[in-house]
């Protein structure tokens, strides 16, 4: 009889979903209760949530049983007590950028005091002391810098991958993407394939902020739409490239604008091609708001608590069930709410993060080290497995002397 009428329910809110969203919510509120048993086992089947159903368990679930939802289907996916994580080092080509986000503070103009962009033998010295760390893959990423054209970032991938055979790039991200097509009166196809050619192993799902070009237009205007950002990842997918895709959430968007930025995430991996590894991790953080030119803009702006991040992680778990990994951000949310985002649907704790540059200008002070790491997930209650960027294992590091 439960099922019988779970069935009916979920009939009619496959219907109603057709009709104008205000009714549609009036409904929702209305029935109080989705029938939480009957969404767990259809994201655990495979199926999935729609917009109106992971709203209305964002925000009326409460907090303990959210959570516990996220970390049953995290336990479907991963059916053990193991946390990945992993050692890449964070190099920032260049701080030059024409975007100007209202949220940034890492960027400098072209003629500012302090523009730079690296030469060739600056990435001497950090390359080497990655490996010494165990490390092997450089996240590279800047800004949209006005004069450095596809050929530069060629040349520079080609460079890096020839003194250095064993590094793995995680590099650019589809607002410089988009940057350099424009720039170059080329597809994003086609300079994702000049660049994989040059020598770049996978996208980072940087500066999608939030999928929704309303608060887009508030806080990055310059930069690419939400559209163009997920055309940038169809196209990667295409190519049978590895992304990630991230949130930057707690500013000027609403609880449904979070939602929106899921469900396009979760269709978006529903049409990557048989074979494409898509998207293979998801990465919420909360917006970093000290001295950012948003926070003068908006000085009532309150930001997002530990719980929030916990409710987001959840909701993340259970929409994205078609995503593997769930990575909890230590460096914005600091590692004891990480740990408890582990037992929320994260699955992941991400990089130690050699060399931090963008977080840590807007206020971030977290740090941490190999075997920090590893003492973070154990107390959580997990066993740490280190990885490499497409979640394959690796062995733990040597102890560094
Ligand atoms: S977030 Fe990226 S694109 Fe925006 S101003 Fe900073 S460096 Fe430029």
């Amino acid at each position: 009889m439960k099922r019988l009428l779970g069935l009916i329910r979920s009939c009619i809110i496959i219907r109603v979903e057709r009709w104008p969203g205000n009714i549609l919510y009036f409904w929702l509120i209305m029935s109080n209760e989705l029938n939480r048993d009957d969404i767990l086992s259809r994201v655990l089947s495979g199926g999935s949530l729609t917009g109106a159903e992971a709203l209305h368990l964002y925000q009326t679930t409460p907090l303990p049983e959210l959570m516990a939802l996220g970390h049953q289907v995290r336990m479907f996916l991963h059916p053990d007590m193991e946390v990945t994580w992993q050692i890449d080092r964070n190099v920032n080509y260049s701080n030059v950028c024409v975007s100007g986000c209202a949220f940034c503070n890492f960027y400098r103009t072209r003629n500012h005091a302090q523009a730079y962009v690296l030469a060739a033998e600056d990435y001497d010295e950090k390359i080497r002391e990655l490996f010494r760390l165990g490390g092997d893959q450089l996240l590279l990423q800047g800004g949209l810098h006005p004069t450095l054209g596809l050929e530069w970032f060629e040349e520079l991938f080609r460079s890096l991958k020839q003194r250095y055979p064993a590094l793995r790039l995680h590099a650019l991200g589809p607002p410089e993407i988009h940057h350099l097509a424009t720039r170059e009166g080329m597809s994003y196809h086609d300079v994702l394939l000049r660049l994989r050619t040059a020598g770049l192993d996978s996208l980072p799902g940087a500066g999608a902020e939030i999928l929704c070009d309303r608060v887009r237009g508030m806080i990055s205007p310059a930069k690419c739409t939400s559209e163009q950002w997920l055309e940038v990842m169809r196209q990667a997918h295409r190519i049978g490239m590895p992304t990630s895709a991230t949130m930057m959430f707690g500013h000027v968007e609403t609880p449904e604008e979070r939602v929106e930025h899921l469900m396009k995430i979760q269709r978006l991996q529903q049409e990557r091609p048989a074979g494409s590894p898509g998207f293979l991790a998801f990465i919420p953080w909360p917006f970093q708001a000290a001295h950012t030119r948003l926070q003068r803009q908006y000085p009532d702006l309150v930001p997002p608590t530990a719980e929030d991040y916990l409710r987001l992680i959840a909701i993340s778990r259970l929409v994205l069930n078609n995503v593997a990994n769930i990575q909890a951000s230590w460096l914005t949310v600091g590692p004891q709410t990480a740990q408890i985002a582990l037992w929320a649907g994260a699955n992941d704790l991400g990089s130690i993060m050699i060399e931090e540059n963008v977080v840590s200008a807007a206020g971030s002070s977290n740090r941490m080290d190999a075997p920090g790491m590893q003492e973070t997930i154990r107390k959580a209650g997990f066993v740490p497995r280190r990885r490499d960027q497409e979640y394959r294992y690796l062995p733990d590091p040597e102890p560094v002397l």
